[in-house]
């Protein structure tokens, strides 16, 4: 603190509040001291005979100024005057101050030839240690001080002065030099005072906001706490909340060797529900789901939401384990009944995954992937319901990991590739189609199968690579084809009923077959009919493949549901009717209906009607029998790859086939060796 503000300081409420203070604190032991002093004079004066009526006189003076000084105490004090009004305050103090002082000061005046230094030198002492006493006790405010002590200090070296003689003159002076130094002491400790005062306001007013600062944070700390632990839609404990739980909850039944289970539920088909009803009807319909788990797991097990739409019951403490899975299957079954929300009603299902600790996982992290891997297998089968974790599943999502992380290699490489299953025609046997067929060989896990493959190039956005690279190895063998003579044999590849809505399908193939040189007429694609029925995304890119010149095919004919009316309108060119109705149709009546049926309905819409899944001569006779044309399966031959492909044709009537009976059926099966 500068001088300057020490200075600025003298007159601050703040200030003259600590000086009164600081004056009042030793106020009565200073009067009690006074009135000592002053009757101690008293009996000095009248041992020595000199107590006249004029010494009665001043004592009763003094004991008057000294009353009025303790009244105008009282008085400043009741009237809480001492705080609000310190600056009156203060004058009224030293007025009281000067008055005592000047009482002091008139002793020498009243007693007849006052010897300072002779027969009154105690009185002197007396004098000078009120007046030095009073400057080195009101430290705080200068006049104080001074108003008391200057009179008495001026009156004794006036005496000393005018008694005449050396010794008295040589006291007086020094008692002048003395009270220089002490006004000057006073005025020095009065400002260190006031700017200590000032310091003490200063480190009072940090203290006060560093406390209001911190006060502040704590608030706002607890409010972003409470933030980060609510899930605001729902109102159940949030993703952040539900971790520290569930580390906290495991550490806990560590040591007390209990359980925690854990149960993660999401809704089937919500991205539905939310796409059609909009959002906000989607966000009202997880509020209540929310209402509904809280409703049925009501013994204080942690409900939390984990975002999008999945939940979260954390169950812990005694029978955990009886107690989680009964709550799994309670909540399973209470959303059987419909939900009522915005006054529409609906039921929605849920699927479930659980996972115990300790004998799934030994860590959260462990045991969170564990109940979401045993939730993504219920949803995989989707099978809803409930799916607790078995240690299969790991092994499966490892192995699904490996794949797509070594799939994109493997398409660009030579480990993946097509082969090819010829198609033939019932009667002379004569090849009139090959289905190209994705194959990888996978260095650690071997043959992978195919649906394998797709899907892990879907969940790994490698879709379009994957069939452009089949497609690649289709054109190269239409090329190859045509180069040996055989350009009436057409190429099939497969087309995933999804890629429609996750590429352009039609420049894909546009661009590999421009590649290649190969005209669109020469490859068939085929397309299951789930595709079909999402006409959404397969409408216009069906019809502009028709147009650009591809022969279109639905494959697994009669496993869906396809409207007849839009099959017709969609110009196929074939329909392969799946192997479960083909498989031992010598021997089923219903199937050898149904293939009636499909070559009736075949005939009249102009398509061509493939088999698939030939496996017995027998079956192979009926179904020509039947009508059937086209056929496909390991009876002819199994897919091989296209070096082997043109051997075969080159043999013509395909490589060795060696006879063997079927264990089971005791029926006759060829196939390739
Ligand atoms: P799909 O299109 O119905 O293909 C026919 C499947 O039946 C092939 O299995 C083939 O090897 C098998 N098969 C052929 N003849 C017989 C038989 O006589 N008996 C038996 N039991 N099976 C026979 P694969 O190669 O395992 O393919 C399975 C499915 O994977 C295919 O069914 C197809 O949906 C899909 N797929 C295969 N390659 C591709 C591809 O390149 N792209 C796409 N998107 N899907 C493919
Ligand atoms: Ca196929
Ligand atoms: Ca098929």
């Amino acid at each position: 603190m500068s001088i300057q503000e020490g200075r600025d300081g003298r007159f601050l409420p703040i200030v003259m509040q600590a000086q009164v203070a600081d004056i009042v604190g030793g106020f009565r032991t200073a009067l009690l001291l006074n009135l000592v002093s002053l009757t101690a004079a008293v009996l000095i004066l009248r041992g020595q005979g000199e107590a006249d009526p004029a010494v009665a006189l001043w004592y009763a003076a003094a004991l008057i100024v000294i009353g009025v000084r303790a009244l105008s105490l009282w008085l400043l004090k009741h009237r809480g005057l001492l705080q609000s009004a310190p600056l009156l305050s203060l004058r009224v103090l030293w007025i009281g101050g000067f008055g005592l002082g000047m009482v002091w000061a008139a002793l020498p005046v009243v007693i007849p030839h006052f010897d300072a230094i002779g027969a009154h030198a105690s009185l002197l002492i007396i004098m000078g240690g009120m007046a030095a006493g009073s400057v080195i006790r009101q430290i705080g405010y200068t006049p104080m001080a001074m108003s008391y002590s200057l009179p008495i200090f001026i009156s004794l070296m006036v005496s000393l002065l005018f008694q005449g003689g050396l010794d008295a003159a040589l006291v007086g002076t020094l008692l002048g030099f003395i009270i220089g130094v002490f006004i000057h002491r006073s005025l020095w400790a009065e400002r260190l005072f006031i700017s200590s005062q000032l310091a003490r306001r200063d480190a009072t007013a940090l203290a006060d906001s560093l406390t209001r600062a911190n006060s502040d944070i704590l608030r706002q700390n607890r409010r972003l706490e409470a933030l980060a632990n609510r899930d605001p839609l729902t109102d159940l404990a949030s993703r952040v909340h539900f971790h520290g739980r569930l580390a906290g909850d495991i550490a806990r039944a560590a040591v007390l060797g209990e359980q925690v289970v854990l149960v993660i539920f999401d809704v089937v088909r919500f991205q539905a529900i939310n796409d059609t009803l909009g959002h906000s009807n989607g966000d009202a319909l997880l509020r209540e789901i929310g209402r509904r788990l809280s409703s049925v797991v009501d013994d204080g097990s942690l409900i939390a939401r984990l975002g999008g739409d999945e939940f979260a019951i954390i169950v812990t403490g005694k029978n955990a384990g009886s107690r989680g899975h009964a709550h799994a299957d309670a909540v399973l079954e209470a959303f059987r009944s419909p939900l009522t929300w915005r006054q529409r009603q609906s039921t929605i299902a849920l699927n479930g995954g659980l996972a115990v600790y300790p004998c799934h996982a030994e860590n959260a992290e462990d045991l969170l992937a564990c109940a979401d891997m045993a939730l993504y297998d219920a949803k995989r089968q989707e099978r809803r319901g409930l799916r607790e974790f078995d240690p299969e599943l790991r092994r499966n999502a490892e192995r699904g990991r490996m794949i797509e992380q070594d799939l994109l290699k493997a398409i660009e490489g030579d480990m993946l590739c097509a082969w090819f299953q010829p198609q033939v025609d019932l009667g002379s046997r004569r090849v009139t189609g090959v289905e190209a067929l994705v194959r990888w060989h996978h260095p650690t896990l071997g043959f992978i199968p195919p649906p394998e493959i797709v899907n892990a190039a879907r969940a790994t956005d490698q879709s379009e690579a994957l069939t452009a690279r089949i497609v690649a190895d289709a054109c190269l063998l239409v090329r190859k084809l045509d180069a040996l003579g055989h350009s009436d044999i057409t190429v099939a590849v497969n087309l995933s009923p999804r890629e429609f809505a996750l590429y352009p399908v039609d420049a894909m193939l546009e661009r590999v077959t421009h590649a290649h040189g190969v005209e669109p007429h020469r490859l068939e694609i085929e397309i299951t009919e789930e595709a079909i029925l999402d006409p959404a995304h397969a409408d216009t890119q069906l019809t502009a493949l028709g147009q650009a010149g591809y022969r279109l095919a639905v494959d697994d004919f009669g496993m869906g549901h396809s409207s007849l009316a839009y099959l017709i309108g969609l110009k196929l060119d074939r329909l392969k009717i799946d192997r479960q109705f083909v498989q031992d149709v010598s021997l089923s009546e219903t199937n050898q209906k149904l293939i009636t049926a499909l070559v009736g309905l075949g005939r009249s819409l102009s398509l061509d009607i493939v088999v698939e899944g030939v496996e017995t001569e027998e079956d192979a006779a009926e179904l020509k029998r039947l009508g059937c044309t086209t056929a496909q399966g390991f009876l002819f031959a199994r897919a091989m790859t296209a070096v082997a492909l043109v051997e075969w044709l080159a043999d013509n009537a395909g490589p060795a086939r060696v006879e063997r009976r079927s264990k089971t059926t005791g029926r006759t099966r060829l196939s390739l060796v």
